[in-house]
């Protein structure tokens, strides 16, 4: 069914981001735009790769494991961006690029154990639940600081940066203080913990504020609907 097509979306969103990129208060080498196929058809993904669109973002891990199978033959960059479970971090550590979400000691130390097994070093985002929403994972902006601390010498983990997921809003201007406090704190971060090997990468803005988040500096954005259409579960 081709509703608005997939392929207009993204050479849409791709504009929007170049420009943003251009204007933003920071210099971004380049904006990685993860298209969020959680609850998407085949067909839809399927148009989206055809398009140009190479990293998928999924949340559920079996779904993840099942479209890796499906697009197995399809040059897909894979990103884990919802709440892991420890036992099911087999299935993705070594398998997706990057991890969103790690928001506990448990998981990295899992996470970590699992690549070293592996002999790689798996790419993880620190989760930051910036508005302390109960709704949402993460960690606390109070707790971050000590979070790194623990987790950073696992020998596993490549700690590549922050990911947020902000309260959903109607005006995407109303992101942007949770998506500068993200880069504050993550130029917090690698004054005082991560002095040899900085944090880079901010994982913030979706279909409703990307822009914005890349004016802050987002480095990876993760979108949807914009992309794929409404979901349809
Ligand atoms: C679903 C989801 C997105 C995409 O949201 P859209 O509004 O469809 O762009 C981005 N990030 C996370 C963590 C998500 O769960």
């Amino acid at each position: 069914m081709a509703g608005p097509s997939v392929a207009k979306n993204w050479s849409k969103i791709k504009n929007q981001v170049l420009h943003a990129q251009k204007n933003s208060k920071f210099t971004l080498k380049e904006v990685c735009i993860i298209g969020v196929s959680k609850l998407q058809n085949e067909d839809v993904i399927e148009e989206g790769l055809r398009s140009g669109v190479c990293h998928l973002g999924e949340n559920y891990v079996q779904e993840l494991v099942k479209k890796m199978d499906t697009f197995a033959n399809q040059k897909v960059v894979w990103h884990m961006i919802g709440p892991l479970q420890s036992n099911k971090a087999k299935l993705v550590v070594g398998r997706v690029e990057m991890i969103h979400t790690l928001d506990r000691e448990s998981l990295a130390q899992t996470i970590s154990n699992l690549a070293l097994q592996k002999n790689i070093k798996q790419e993880v985002f620190i989760q930051v639940n910036i508005a302390n929403e109960d709704s949402k994972s993460g960690i606390s902006v109070k707790e971050v600081a000590g979070f790194a601390k623990k987790i950073k010498g696992l020998e596993g983990l490549d700690i590549v940066g922050l990911m947020t997921m902000p309260p959903f809003v109607s005006n995407a201007e109303n992101s942007r203080p949770y998506f500068s406090k993200l880069r504050e704190i993550r130029d917090e971060l690698n004054a005082n913990i991560f002095l040899d090997k900085k944090l880079e990468y901010l994982s913030m803005g979706t279909s409703q504020d990307f822009e914005v988040a890349i004016d802050e500096g987002a480095t990876h954005i993760r979108v949807g609907s914009t992309l794929f259409g409404e979901r349809t579960k």
